[in-house]
């Protein structure tokens, strides 16, 4: 007898109608979600959250901590394959998945991705360029990679970290002492400090059977270490978006990746490409792939984790930008919606997230254009229209 659901089609892919179980329910998990439900896929999502911003579009919300074994078991039982949206899942509550269903990427890309040391000695064993770095496991062994990498300098926690949290700048070699204590950890990497002309990320999909497909080039402005604002294609020679592919297509097949991952990068004042982080996953710079590519990273990430043949990652305007929307806009009372939906072409997401506080990602705007400059223009003009100017008094 052969199941409607894809689970008993032995190797063959899984098809509308199967179930794919996401560890972590945040947007990242709802567009996903948003993404299998428009193509006929059931969606069970994992997390210790309850009422989620992805939960509230899945078909089941699976609410329990990440170490509750039993209850990660129970959810795996249910699903047809799994996937994440939030990477540092503890290695337990992965295997336990993988005794069960695919877990794709695989719980070893999620080791290598989960801590900052692993990360970067795994692309530079294999030849792919980084910042020179090294381990700090005391304040003498942050000194001594500071003597040996020189300053300006930035220290990281090794695990853990996202978003510039768990962050130093170290400007000289007397602050070794000071950047330990604020650094509260056991176990640091040092980076030498990266002069760069601008941030970029490329999002590439590997399916099953080794095909690679990566998205044009974006380009990343920060506020706060925090992405602001990401356009596409990024405003750089074409060798330079050339070479940052071929970069991003050699870390997917050497982590023999299954999904979708996104590679961030720096381009250096002296023109190299240096990957500064790795995201086994769909990226808050791929969003606008969603209005502005023939296949969105939400739907690659699907069709890689169903074993289908990927989507074609081109874009389907010249240009397109995207604003993130922050806590903080919700400063002066309920954002003006009305306002900024007025500007032509801007589309809004929001991430059904019930509380605003400063700094958390509440949703974002997206625009297509004929330049990227045009797209930009959009997106922080909509943004811009939203704020309200709080009360005084
Ligand atoms: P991360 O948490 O590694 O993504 O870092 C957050 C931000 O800090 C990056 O987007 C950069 O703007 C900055 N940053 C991180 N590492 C370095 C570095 N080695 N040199 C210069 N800037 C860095």
């Amino acid at each position: 007898v052969v199941s409607r659901r894809g689970r008993h089609a032995a190797a063959g892919p899984l098809l509308p109608g199967a179930t794919i179980g996401v560890l972590g329910s945040g947007q990242l998990g709802r567009m996903l979600a948003l993404a299998a439900r428009r193509m006929g896929y059931r969606v069970h999502v994992f997390s210790p959250e309850r009422g989620s911003p992805a939960g509230e579009v899945a078909d089941h919300e699976h609410a329990a901590p990440y170490e509750h074994l039993a209850a990660v078991d129970h959810f795996a039982a249910k699903v047809d394959a799994v996937t994440f949206e939030f990477e540092n899942v503890p290695a337990a509550t992965a295997e336990t998945v993988a005794a069960r269903v695919p877990v794709r990427p695989a719980p070893a890309v999620l080791h290598v991705c989960q801590q900052r040391l692993r990360e970067k000695g795994f692309l530079a064993e294999r030849g792919f360029p980084v910042t020179p770095f090294r381990a700090a496991r005391s304040e003498e062994e942050l000194a001594a990679a500071l003597a040996a990498l020189g300053t300006p300098a930035v220290a990281k926690t090794a695990g853990w970290g996202y978003d510039g949290k768990g962050q130093v700048r170290i400007e000289g070699p007397g602050e070794a002492a000071e950047a330990w204590r604020r650094l509260a950890t056991d176990e640091a990497i040092v980076e030498a400090f990266v002069d760069f002309e601008r941030e970029v990320s490329v999002v590439v999909a590997r399916g099953a059977d080794g095909t690679v497909a990566d998205f044009p080039l974006f380009a990343n402005d920060h506020a706060r270490h925090v992405l602001d604002v990401t356009v596409a294609p990024a405003p750089v020679p074409p060798e330079v978006a050339r070479e940052a592919s071929e970069i991003a297509r050699g870390v997917a097949r050497a982590l023999d990746l299954v999904g979708v991952l996104c590679v961030e990068m720096f381009l250096a004042t002296d023109g190299r490409l240096l990957v500064n982080e790795l995201a086994p996953r769909p990226h808050n710079s791929g969003h606008l792939t969603i209005e502005a590519a023939a296949t969105s990273q939400f739907e690659q990430q699907l069709r890689a984790v169903c074993g289908l043949p990927l989507g074609s990652p081109a874009l389907v305007a010249p240009a397109a930008a995207m604003a993130n929307l922050l806590g903080d806009l919700w400063d002066g009372g309920e954002p003006d919606w009305p306002a900024a939906l007025a500007v032509p072409g801007v589309a809004l997401h929001l991430y059904g997230k019930r509380q605003a506080r400063p700094g958390r990602k509440m949703g974002h705007l997206t625009a297509v254009a004929a330049t990227a400059d045009d797209a930009r223009a959009a997106v922080l003009a909509a943004r811009a229209a939203l704020r309200r100017t709080p009360a005084v008094g």
